[in-house]
C-alpha cells in the first residue's frame, strides 16, 4: 500500500485478503446456498405480484412467471430481495400502507476497472487509494483466472459529473430550444425587458392567445425568470440575464446571416480581421437580375462623405469613377494608396481627369507595390463608415461591397492604412507610372 508519499511497512503477520470478481463471488455464494436443506433454486423466474388475503393485510405467497408460465406460490413468509427495482414500495402505497422512507446517501465516488493478465504466481496487491487531500487513486487486485483487476477511482466527482452532464447533455440545449422555438416566448421576454406589464398588455404586445399566455407565464415563473406584483409581471434579475444574452445572440446571428453569403470574399487573411465588431452592416451584392447594387452603394458612400482614405482595389466602373473624380475635383479630401497596376487603369480610363485631380491639394495618391490581397480587396474609410470592396481574384469580378459604421472596424482599417502609407511612395509624376497592357 502506498500512502502519504511512501509504502506502508509490512506488518508482523500477513494479512490475507480474498480478491475475486463479483461473478465468481456470486457463483460461490449461490452454490453454497443451494446446498442448504430446504433450498430450491428457480432460474428464469420472475416475481409478478404478492398473493394476499382479501383485505390485503397479510401476504400469503407470490405470483411468479416461471419459465414462461404464470403460477401462484403459497408461502408462510415472503422476503423481498429484488434490490433497487423492488415493487414493494408501490404495492404498499397502492394498498393504503405508508411506504418506507427513502434515505439517499451520495457516496460521491466513481471508478473505472479493467482486467489484465497476471503472472500465475504473482499475487501482489497494490493500492494507492484516494485519501484527503488527494481525490484520485487506484488499486491492482489479483483475481481468479490469473488476472489483475485494475481500478482507477476518484471521490467528490458527483457535483462535477452532474454539472457537466447537465450543461452538456440536457438542460442547456432544452432551455435554448424552449425559448427560441416559440416566437411568443421570445416576444414576452422582449416585452418585459422593455417594461413590466400585465397579462392584457403582454397579449396585446405579442398576439398570444389567453391559454398560450398562461402557459408561457407559468413556465417563466417556474424558471424564476419573472415575478408578479399584483397583476403586473416583471423580469427577475435572472430573467434580465436571459433576455440580455438572447438579444446578444440574436444580434450575432443577424450579423452572421448577412455576412454568411459573402464570407468567401471577405479578407480573413488580413491579421486582426474579426467578425465580432461587424455591427451596423450593409451588404451589397450584384444580384442575377440587377448587378449594380454594390456600385450604387459605393457611389452613395463616396458622394455622402467629405473625407476618404483607402487602399487596394477600386471599383473601375465609370458610374463610380465619374462621381468620385467630380467630388475629388471639388472638395473631397482624399488620400488613396493604389497598387500601381490599378492606378495605370485609372489613367487608361481618363488621363486628363486623373491628372487634373492629382494636381489638386485635396487628392493625394500613394503607390504601394506589395499591398496584401491587392487584387481582391479594397478598403475605404469615409466620414462615418468603412467599406470593404471584395473581388474574385481569379475572374476579377466584383463579388460584394460590405460597409459598416463599427468603430472597431474603423480602428482596424485605420491601423492598416497608417502602416501601408508609411511603406508607400508618393505618386510624383503621373507619367512615371508606366502603362503596361499586360498588367491585370
Ligand atoms: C457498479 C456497482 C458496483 C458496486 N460495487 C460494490 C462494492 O464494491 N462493494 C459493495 O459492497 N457493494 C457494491 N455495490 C452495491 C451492491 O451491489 C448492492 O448494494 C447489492 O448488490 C444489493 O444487494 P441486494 O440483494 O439488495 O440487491 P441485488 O444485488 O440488486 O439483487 C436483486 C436481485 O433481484 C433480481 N430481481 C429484481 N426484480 C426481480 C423480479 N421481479 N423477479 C425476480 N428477480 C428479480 C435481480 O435480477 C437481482 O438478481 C455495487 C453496485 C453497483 C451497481
Amino acid at each position: 500500500m502506498y500512502s502519504q508519499g511512501g509504502f506502508l511497512a509490512a506488518g508482523s503477520e500477513p494479512f490475507p485478503i480474498y480478491a475475486a470478481t463479483r461473478p465468481l463471488y456470486e457463483q460461490l455464494l449461490r452454490r453454497r446456498v443451494s446446498k442448504l436443506d430446504g433450498v430450491q433454486l428457480r432460474g428464469n423466474c420472475a416475481f409478478l405480484n404478492y398473493l394476499t388475503d382479501d383485505g390485503a393485510t397479510r401476504v400469503n405467497g407470490v405470483v411468479i412467471r416461471d419459465d414462461g408460465s404464470v403460477q401462484e406460490l403459497a408461502a408462510d413468509m415472503v422476503i423481498d430481495a429484488t434490490g433497487r427495482t423492488s415493487r414493494t414500495p408501490n404495492w404498499l402505497q397502492k394498498h393504503g400502507y405508508t411506504p418506507p422512507e427513502i434515505e439517499e446517501v451520495h457516496v460521491d465516488l466513481a471508478y473505472s476497472a479493467i482486467l489484465i493478465d497476471r503472472p500465475v504466481d504473482d499475487r501482489r496487491m497494490i493500492g494507492v487509494l484516494a485519501e484527503a487531500p488527494r481525490t484520485r487513486g487506484g488499486a491492482v487486485l489479483p483475481v481468479e483466472d490469473d488476472r489483475w483487476l485494475v481500478n482507477l477511482h476518484g471521490i467528490h466527482l458527483y457535483d462535477f459529473c452532474v454539472s457537466v452532464r447537465t450543461k452538456c447533455m440536457n438542460e442547456t440545449p432544452d432551455d435554448i430550444e424552449f425559448l427560441v422555438t416559440s416566437d411568443h416566448r421570445v416576444a414576452v421576454l422582449d416585452t418585459l425587458a422593455a417594461s413590466s406589464s400585465d397579462r392584457d398588455g403582454l397579449r396585446a404586445a405579442t398576439g398570444a392567445s389567453s391559454p398560450t399566455m398562461s402557459r408561457i407565464l407559468s413556465d417563466f415563473e417556474d424558471r424564476h425568470w419573472i415575478e408578479r406584483e399584483g397583476r403586473t409581471y416583471q423580469l427577475t434579475r435572472l430573467g434580465e440575464f436571459v433576455a440580455d444574452r438572447l438579444e446578444e445572440f440574436v444580434d450575432a446571428m443577424t450579423i452572421e446571416r448577412r455576412i454568411r453569403e459573402v464570407w468567401p470574399w471577405l479578407p480573413h487573411e488580413i491579421e486582426g480581421f474579426d467578425l465580432g465588431p461587424f455591427t451596423d452592416v450593409v451588404v451589397s451584392r450584384p444580384g442575377p437580375g440587377y448587378p449594380y447594387q454594390p456600385v450604387e452603394r459605393f457611389t452613395h458612400l463616396l458622394t455622402d462623405t467629405t473625407t476618404m482614405r483607402g487602399f487596394g482595389m477600386v471599383i473601375l466602373k465609370s458610374s463610380n469613377l465619374e462621381p468620385f473624380f467630380d467630388h475629388a475635383l471639388d472638395e473631397l479630401e482624399c488620400e488613396y494608396i493604389y497598387p500601381p497596376s490599378i492606378f495605370e487603369k485609372l489613367i487608361a480610363w481618363d488621363r486628363d481627369t486623373v491628372v487634373g485631380a492629382v494636381d489638386r491639394a485635396n487628392y493625394t495618391v500613394w503607390l504601394h507595390d506589395n499591398l496584401p490581397l491587392a487584387d481582391q480587396c479594397g478598403i475605404c474609410l469615409f466620414d462615418d463608415r468603412v467599406s470593404l470592396c471584395c473581388y474574385d481574384h481569379e475572374t476579377g469580378t466584383l463579388q460584394t461591397l460590405v460597409d459598416t459604421g463599427s468603430e472597431d472596424i474603423r480602428r482596424w482599417a485605420e491601423s492598416y492604412y497608417s502602416q501601408f502609407q508609411a511603406e508607400a511612395r508618393p505618386l510624383g509624376d503621373v507619367d512615371s507610372v508606366v502603362l503596361d497592357d499586360s498588367s491585370p
